[in-house]
This record gives C-alpha cells, structure tokens and sequence, in this order.
C-alpha cells in the first residue's frame, strides 16, 4: 500500500509498505507509520481470495446514498457490475463501550465485517462487488488493478447520474414526492418512475465492460502519465 503518502504522490517502490493479508501487519516490522484502514484489504484478501485488487474511496458523489435512505441502483450500462442490490455497511453497532468512534476500519474485527457485506452467505461466495459505507464512502473489489479501478470510477459516476436522475424527475413532478416512493420502481402515470436496470441488463452489462476495459485504462493512464501531478521516479531513471 502507498506507505504514508497520499495515494496520488507515490513515485517509487520505496514509498510502498507490504503487509501480511493474515493480519494486517508490515512485512518489515521496523517500517514507517501506514494507513490505518489497511483492514479493509487485508479481510477482503482473506475472505475471497479470487479478489486481487481493492479500492477504499470517500467519493463526495457517493456519500449521499450512504446516509439518505435511497438505494445505490444501476442507472445505465456502463454500471452493470452494481448489480440489482448495493449493501450499506453500518460501523454504529460494532463500536463498544470506550472504542473511538472515528469511522475508520482500523481492526480485523471491523475489515472482516466489511468484507462480510460482499457477501450474502456468511462468506461463502462474493456477492456484491461494491459496499457502500454509512457516513464514510464505499468499496469495490476487482480481480485486477485495472477492472477495480474501473469499478470505483464508474461507482462515482453512476451516483452522479443517479442523483441528477433524482434532483431532475423532483423538479419535473414536484418536491412532494417522498424519498421512498424514489427509491423503487412504481407504476403509474408516464414520468412516475424510475427505472435501473434489471438483473438480466446487470449481467449482461457487466460482461460487456468486463471485455472493454482496456479503452478507458489507456485514457487514464495518459491522463497520469501527462499530469505534472503525478511522478514516476522509476521510469525517468530507466530513460536517463
Ligand atoms: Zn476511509
């Protein structure tokens, strides 16, 4: 993991800080302070191991649907990895008296919880890809860096559209319309509803991106690699 530099700032293998998946804590025992929510992956590898990529974000986008009671839905096809149901991880109830109520999941005790949420039979297969985090963000899981990155992007991206949905159909009808009456499909007069995608389009959606993820990998690479931002110190001592 990026040691304790911002993610974004990381230039060289030295900046990074391997830990154990077993618990969590660093290969080298005399290393420098590291993220606290390492949790988060370690129990995610621990649990599935098909999983090899994890992204931990606290997308502003996303935070909304984490606290307001409106389920995270799959609004258009590039989002079919959603799936039909978004779980919402709660930390509330597992804080006991004198814990530090910071949010973090800072204890195998809290990642293994998290990872649960993946879940819908105790950990016997992973059922979600991604897990809301109440008051906190999300996280996505991906068998490799490139398809979790596409995921959480694309997590972001499907709860601004999703939203907007929400904020323009209010305009159209009116603000009397109650959240829950948002929250699921309602028949009813033409405009009344709104419509995600089915089971079938989730599957059939996530297949597709699962076999063009290279396109948008290639953009985003460029994107970082142009950047003055972002720092490569091991390719620009393989140039010199
Ligand atoms: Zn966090």
């Amino acid at each position: 993991m990026s040691g304790d530099k911002a993610p974004a700032l990381v230039s060289a293998p030295s900046d990074l800080i391997y830990y154990h998946v077993k618990d969590s804590s660093p290969v080298d025992p005399e290393v420098k302070k590291g993220y606290q929510e390492r949790y988060i992956h370690s129990e995610i590898y621990k649990h599935f191991p098909e999983i090899n990529s994890v992204v931990h974000s606290h997308s502003e986008a996303v935070l909304p649907f984490t606290m307001n009671g409106v389920p995270m839905k799959p609004a258009f096809h590039i989002a079919g990895f959603l799936g039909t149901e978004v779980p919402n991880f709660d930390i509330k109830p597992l804080y006991q008296d004198g814990d530090v109520q910071s949010m973090l999941v800072n204890s195998e005790r809290f990642g293994s919880y998290l990872a649960s949420k993946f879940s819908k039979s105790k950990m016997a297969q992973l059922d979600h890809n991604v897990v809301l985090m109440k008051n906190h963000g999300f996280t996505t899981v991906g068998k490799s860096i490139k398809q979790v990155v596409y995921r959480a992007v694309y997590t972001h991206v499907n709860a601004n559209v999703q939203s907007n949905a929400i904020i323009s159909r209010n305009a159209h009808l009116g603000t009397h319309t109650s959240v829950s009456s948002l929250a699921t499909k309602t028949s009813g007069r033409l405009g009344d509803e709104l419509i995600y995608l089915d089971e079938d389009q989730t599957l059939g959606c996530m297949q597709m991106n699962d076999s063009t993820q290279e396109r948008p990998w290639g953009l985003w690479e460029r994107e970082v690699e142009v950047c003055p931002l972002y720092v490569n110190k091991a390719k620009f001592q393989q140039e010199r």
